[in-house]
């Protein structure tokens, strides 16, 4: 803890939920008129650290601090999604140890799955459905590249200072859309990225609580920011070292029971 608020204590997930629209355009969505429906898609990325980590702490606040953002598009079926086990870097060793952390992050989303004693019971369905050769269609500066059918997550190359990103497609309106595809990129760099704490930890990331952050984009919620909320899991700042964002704090969870109910 210690060290690392002398060393990179911060880096910003994706620092705001950036809505790009096509080159020119203010709209976020991209129309087709072939369909007669309008589709668009979003990346989430990171940006450069803001707020006082010191500010922020293993305090209370995770469970106090109602704050949520949604981005506008929902899932109105199940998500299945599959991840590129090609793709693990090496330096994280089994796969096997991988996708179960992957797999615990979209089922804490899933299931509302939280520290703070509310019941898990969220209305979200969500389903690992096994490997893929496909890989996430974000691109290494963080925006997205094609839609091409499969929810996939996968490891590769993003610029420095990027954790992960995710992208989301979607029909209809933004504000009320129905989200059909949902890609997430982990950076590969060799290092970034722990299961466990590894003793004297210094500037690397639990993997684990940063997809379960990354599935709450997946799933529409957006970031609240650091300086304020910087204990919910959707904070644009995640502090090295740190597991305490496995789970949702309480703005979190009710960002998600309000958009998709409860079982
Ligand atoms: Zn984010």
């Amino acid at each position: 803890m210690s060290k690392s608020r002398q060393g990179l204590f911060l880096l910003l997930v994706c620092a705001l939920a950036l809505v790009t629209g096509p080159p020119g355009g203010p709209a976020p969505s991209l129309h087709v008129s072939s369909a007669g429906v309008s589709k668009g898609w979003l990346p989430v990325i990171p940006g450069p650290p803001t707020g006082d980590p010191a500010q922020t702490g293993q305090d209370g606040a995770r469970c106090a601090d109602p704050a949520g953002t949604w981005l506008g598009m929902r899932w109105r079926s199940s998500l299945r999604w599959r991840v590129n086990e090609q793709t693990i870097p090496a330096y994280l060793g089994d796969r096997a140890d991988v996708v179960s952390a992957l797999r615990n992050a979209a089922t804490t989303v899933d299931t509302g799955r939280n520290d703070c004693g509310l019941p898990e019971n969220l209305g979200i369905q969500e389903s690992y459905t096994g490997r893929t050769d496909h890989r996430a269609g974000v691109t290494a500066d963080g925006g997205c590249g094609e839609r091409d059918g499969h929810n996939a997550v996968s490891f590769g190359r993003l610029n420095k200072g990027l954790l992960a990103v995710t992208c989301i497609w979607w029909f209809g309106d933004k504000s009320n859309g129905r989200s059909v595809e949902a890609d997430i990129l982990i950076d590969d760099t060799p290092g970034l990225f722990f299961l466990r704490t590894p003793a004297d930890c210094g500037s690397r990331w639990d993997l684990e609580g940063t997809v379960t952050h990354e599935f709450g984009h997946a799933f529409g919620l957006g970031h609240v920011a650091f300086a304020e909320h910087g204990s919910l899991t959707m904070t644009d700042g995640l502090p090295d070292c740190s597991t305490a964002y496995r789970g949702l704090g309480l703005g979190d969870y009710l960002t998600l029971k309000q958009q998709y109910g409860t079982n």
